[in-house]
């Protein structure tokens, strides 16, 4: 590090000599590793520009309309520049999409009718997904119009040694004629497991679809864009969603999210945002075109910075003597980091030493809060110019045994460095 910033770090952060000592080491370890991501980002970066060239994006692309948003025409462009992004014959980006689970749940709610199952291959979705499809809902929350609400039933193939139990899949689908639609999650989110690779997303499709060509494949891509050389529909997936506040949006989007896939499951999920005969025609967009285009622009940048801080949160941490998962050398396909402290003391001085490291809200000390629908208490770090937004530096953690934190984001590495270092030498 340039002697002047360890000063800097020393003198205004106390950061400790020791910490310093282990951030040098760390580098050392982590530099030959960015290599590869930098290889993706540069490559991303030139696709990502040659779509915004081929849709000849334009000052006035950068609209601001009202009302009932008819021909939209920025709206409608940037739909056409993700398709070609991400491979796919339609796409729909939106602000009107509250979050990813909004997107994810239009093209759920779109696409399946009564009758129909959900059948999950990589386990457990995702926690906000699960209301959705009313897994765990019990009488006492009564008809609330989740999935199984409409009578739409759900499976799910647990992993079998971390893997996608193709197997089990296949048997599943031979067995019930119903099974329209399979959910894979690329990135862990919050679960223990490991997070799936577009390699191994692709071997997943192929083998299902030797026997089963007609199944919907549905891959919820939250956390992972840029993050490889390419996006789960070039692996034959039919239909991705994701959230502009993480890595699609490049820290600069407001709000919104995206769906990308084959034309006529494209619309039905905006069937499911606006209205059938609507689709995706309508909607004004208020200002935001412009953060939305300069955002998909910045990221495949940003994503690979915030990857960047998650392989050097793996080696720090792992240094200093905690488990880690992923480890800093695993090939990686999204950004999230879990670190286990197995103290609850130290996740909790942990997370707080993220949040005295942010830009905004630095002298806030988050505590462990009961956050509805969690069991367990829940303490959260987010000094994000956009609220939420888990592209910038963040972490979460339950609290509970194992006591693991789960760290993602970073708008930039120089920052993620900062906010690592602060944590540690709280803990060290
Ligand atoms: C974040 C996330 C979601 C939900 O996105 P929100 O924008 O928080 O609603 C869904 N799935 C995965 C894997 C995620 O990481």
């Amino acid at each position: 590090m340039y002697r002047k910033s360890q000063e800097y770090l020393m003198n205004e952060y106390k950061i400790s000599a020791s910490a310093l000592e282990l951030h040098q080491r760390t580098m050392e370890a982590v530099e030959p590793l960015f290599r590869e991501y930098e290889n993706i980002r540069e490559y991303n970066q030139f696709k990502v520009l040659k779509a915004f060239q081929e849709e000849r994006i334009s000052d006035y692309h950068f609209t601001n309309t009202t009302g009932y948003g008819y021909g939209d025409i920025g709206r409608d462009t940037l739909d056409l520049v993700y398709a070609r992004i991400f491979k796919a014959e339609k796409a729909l980006v939106r602000p009107h999409f509250v979050s990813g689970t909004h997107a994810i749940s239009s093209v759920l709610y779109g696409i399946l009718r009564p009758g129909d199952t959900l059948l999950a291959i990589t386990g457990r979705p995702y926690d906000t997904i699960l209301g959705v499809i009313g897994i765990d809902q019990t009488e006492e929350d009564g008809n609330i119009g989740s999935l199984k609400d409409f009578g739409i039933s759900y499976e799910e193939i647990e992993l079998r040694n971390n893997q996608i139990d193709i197997d089990a899949v296949l048997k599943t689908l031979r067995a019930d004629q119903k099974v329209k639609m399979l959910h894979i999650q690329r990135s862990k989110g919050y679960a223990s497991r490991n997070s799936f690779t577009i390699g191994e997303i692709e071997e997943a499709i192929r083998a299902i679809r030797v026997e089963f060509p007609d199944v919907i494949i549905f891959v919820d891509n939250c956390y992972g864009e840029f993050i490889e050389d390419r996006e789960p529909v070039e692996a034959g997936a039919d239909i991705v969603a994701g959230s502009l506040i993480k890595n699609a949006g490049g820290g600069i989007s407001p709000t919104g999210g995206y769906i990308a896939g084959r034309g006529d499951l494209v619309d039905l999920s905006s069937y499911r945002l606006t209205v059938p005969g609507l689709g995706g025609e309508t909607g004004s967009t208020f200002g935001v075109m412009r953060s939305f285009f300069q955002g998909l622009f910045m990221a495949p940048q940003v994503s690979i910075e915030a990857l960047k801080t998650a392989i050097y949160a793996a080696k720090i941490m792992e240094q200093a003597g905690f488990e880690v998962h992923p480890k800093a050398e695993v090939k990686r396909t999204d950004i999230v980091q879990a670190i286990t402290f197995r103290d609850k003391d130290k996740l909790i001085d942990f997370v707080k030493g993220i949040q005295y490291g942010a830009p905004v809200d630095s002298n806030a000390s988050c505590e462990p809060w009961d956050m509805p629908g969690y069991k367990d208490q829940v303490i959260m770090a987010a000094g994000a110019f956009i609220q939420g937004a888990s592209i910038e530096l963040s972490c979460d953690a339950p609290i509970r045994e194992p006591y693991t934190a789960y760290l993602q984001g970073g708008l930039s590495f120089d920052h993620g460095k900062i906010g690592i270092l602060i944590a540690i030498s709280r803990i060290l």
